[in-house]
């Protein structure tokens, strides 16, 4: 589903380096993350996608946290059929730092990373950069992400992840 100056078509987003050997690997991935939870937004992102002329699929949890609906097969809306995003230069924070995760457990922030199929191509600036972008985003938004995701932390256990 981070970082730079380009920002990688697809839903992984973390690598300033845009290759067709990433590409290819979040293609035979079938973007996996972006069939988990339904991304959260802020008020700004939301606008800014709305804006930009993108349909509108999201819903409102609270003052400055939205969700994206997800379409009929339980994904999220904004995901093309060949598995790229297509709002990807205003995709949301949560999006573009992953495999970077903010969590909010026991009380408190913490950030792990997947160790999903892109992770091997990440460089320790990479996940600095991502967990850097972490830190941003509002705690409410955080709260919700770890509250929602319950229902799919199963689905985590697909790959390992790591405390960053
Ligand atoms: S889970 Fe990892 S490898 Fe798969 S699509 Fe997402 S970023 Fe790419
Ligand atoms: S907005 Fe949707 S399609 Fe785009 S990266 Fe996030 S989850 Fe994937």
């Amino acid at each position: 589903m981070i970082l730079g100056n380009v920002y990688k078509a697809f839903n992984f987003s973390i690598s300033m380096r845009v290759s067709n050997q990433y590409l290819s690997i979040c293609n035979h991935c079938k973007a996996w993350c972006c069939t988990l939870v339904r991304p959260l937004v802020t008020k700004q992102e939301k606008n800014a996608i709305i804006a930009a002329g993108y349909s509108n699929f999201f819903i409102k949890y609270e003052n400055d946290v939205y969700s994206i609906k997800p379409n009929e097969k339980g994904i999220c809306p904004y995901l093309k059929d060949d598995y790229s995003c297509d709002i990807h230069h205003l995709k949301p924070k949560l999006c573009k730092i992953w495999p970077v995760i903010p969590r909010y457990k026991n009380g408190k922030r913490d950030y792990i990373v997947i160790k999903c199929p892109i992770f091997p191509e990440l460089s320790k600036d990479d996940l600095k950069q991502a967990k850097n972008e972490a830190e941003a985003i509002p705690t409410p938004i955080v709260k919700y992400l770890w509250a929602i995701s319950s229902e799919v932390r199963h689905k985590y256990k697909r790959f390992e992840y790591e405390n960053i």
